[in-house]
């Protein structure tokens, strides 16, 4: 993305502080305390702490709201202990957006304390020059590469790395990064050969600087189907981590810069393959926005966004998807439902229709729609909690009559957790991306 250089309109702290009140006394008087939210919520099941609940997080802010108790680090820690994985969300009767609460409370929290400098310089780094974020991205790779090499090739060492600045060290696999990311500096397009739609790509900060293969097999199999695709190099990072670690000011600014420059393609649908990236864009970004001057840009590129599933389902079409199938995908293969494609963006029945074309032998799995327990930076900053949550999606999956042999899943977050907890269970199990599998299926 180019440096975006205008400010637009700094968010105060007595905004976000007004705007804490308000959310907390709304999404309290809808509570009835049933418990019904301790059934789905993941953090709740392991730990068995009221705090980590939407009951117990939402008493805990009405408390601050009212000033009966100060907003102190332990009280945050209620807010910060919750995945946004959203089934507290679907689950709650009364219709309790405990992610509006969590997100409220963090702001407030960071208005008050201030941002760690770590995460501060991390998020500003997003809003500067592409070439300075790749010039990052590179100096990650050579250290990753450097930590690597001084390691035996047998040591199962080799395949984790650890992150820094995060309030517990997570020792967790990653993919070796890319020596390229995936969007250069200038917007490409590629052209289908028998072009009977155009869309444009949101591409995300995982699928550029960790797999860029989904990217690349989702234009391959766009272009396959007759879809043209665009490319835009000004685009940047979501925003869903900052928005998560609440730097209000840095995530607008993200958000203006996308909307600002897919809206100079509005005729084109906006295709995601990043589950968190599909919710930003879909419903964050016009309620970030609500109120400026971009508001209705936002609602705009709303509307046009669609999963890739989505699109291929609800407008290419499953039965011209089939005709096009060289080769089945053998084995068998199940489905891990992401948080903010399956409650996000109530995008369920589009992955099976495609993977139960495509593929020999499909299983469903049980709790499909179970969090990973990645939660974005979660996995960094909870390491432990999440590593529980992860061993209990792993148990499931040992747990199927039959284990199968491929998972796919639609977010690229997911399959970095998923591959870390298969791996440390010694499970076999080949995990992809939904476009993964279809690329094979087509190619
Ligand atoms: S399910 Fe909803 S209404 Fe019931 S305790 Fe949880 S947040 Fe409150
Ligand atoms: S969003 Fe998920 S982790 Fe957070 S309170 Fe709700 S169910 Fe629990």
């Amino acid at each position: 993305m180019g440096q975006i250089k205008k400010h637009p309109g700094k968010i105060m702290k007595t905004d976000l502080q007004q705007d804490f009140i308000e959310t907390i006394n709304k999404e309290y008087k809808k509570c009835a305390a049933c418990g019904e939210c301790r059934m789905v919520c993941p953090v709740y099941g392991v730990s068995g702490l009221e705090k980590n609940v939407a009951r117990g997080r939402l008493a805990l802010a009405k408390a601050v709201a009212d000033g009966d108790l100060d907003l102190t680090d332990t009280m945050a820690d209620s807010f910060e202990n919750c995945l946004l994985c959203m089934g507290c969300v679907t689950q709650c009767a009364g219709g309790v957006d405990m992610v509006e609460v969590v997100l409220k409370s963090r702001a407030y929290y960071v208005a008050k304390k201030g941002l760690p400098m770590a995460k501060n310089l991390a998020f500003k780094a997003l809003t500067t020059d592409r070439k300075y974020q790749n010039m990052g991205a590179a100096g990650a790779r050579k250290a990753q590469a450097l930590f690597m090499s001084t390691l035996p090739e047998t040591s199962g060492l080799r395949l984790k790395f650890s992150l820094p600045g995060f309030s517990e060290l997570g020792q967790r696999i990653l993919p070796a990064l890319p020596a390229t990311p995936f969007i250069t500096r200038q917007d490409r397009v590629y052209k289908a050969e028998q072009q009977k739609q155009s869309v444009l790509l949101f591409v995300g900060c995982a699928g550029n600087y960790l797999y860029p293969g989904i990217p690349e097999k989702t234009l391959a199999v766009l272009n396959t189907l007759g879809v043209e695709v665009m490319v835009l190099s000004g685009q940047g990072c979501c925003g869903a981590p900052v928005q998560a670690h609440a730097d209000t000011n840095t995530l607008k600014k993200l958000a203006v810069n996308n909307v600002q420059l897919f809206s100079k393609h509005r005729d084109q649908k906006i295709i995601t393959i990043c589950s968190s990236g599909g919710l930003m864009l879909k419903k964050h970004y016009p309620r970030i926005l609500a109120g400026t001057k971009f508001e209705a840009q936002a609602l705009d590129m709303s509307r046009r966004t669609m999963d890739i599933s989505e699109y291929l389902v609800d407008r290419i079409g499953i039965e011209n998807i089939k005709s096009r199938i060289k080769q089945k995908i053998s084995l068998t293969l199940t489905y891990h439902d992401p948080c903010h494609l399956g409650r996000g963006q109530q995008i369920t029945t589009q992955p099976r229709k495609l993977l139960q074309a495509i593929c020999e032998n499909y299983l469903e799995m049980p709790d499909a729609k179970v969090c990973c327990g990645l939660g974005g930076t979660y996995g960094f900053s909870h390491a432990k909690i999440s590593e529980q949550i992860l061993d209990k999606k792993i148990n499931t999956i040992a747990g199927m009559t039959k284990i199968p042999a491929r998972l796919a899943t639609g977010c690229p977050a997911c399959i970095m957790q998923l591959v870390h907890g298969l791996h440390k269970h010694s499970l076999s199990v080949e995990v992809g991306h939904i476009v993964a599998f279809l690329h094979r299926a087509l190619a």
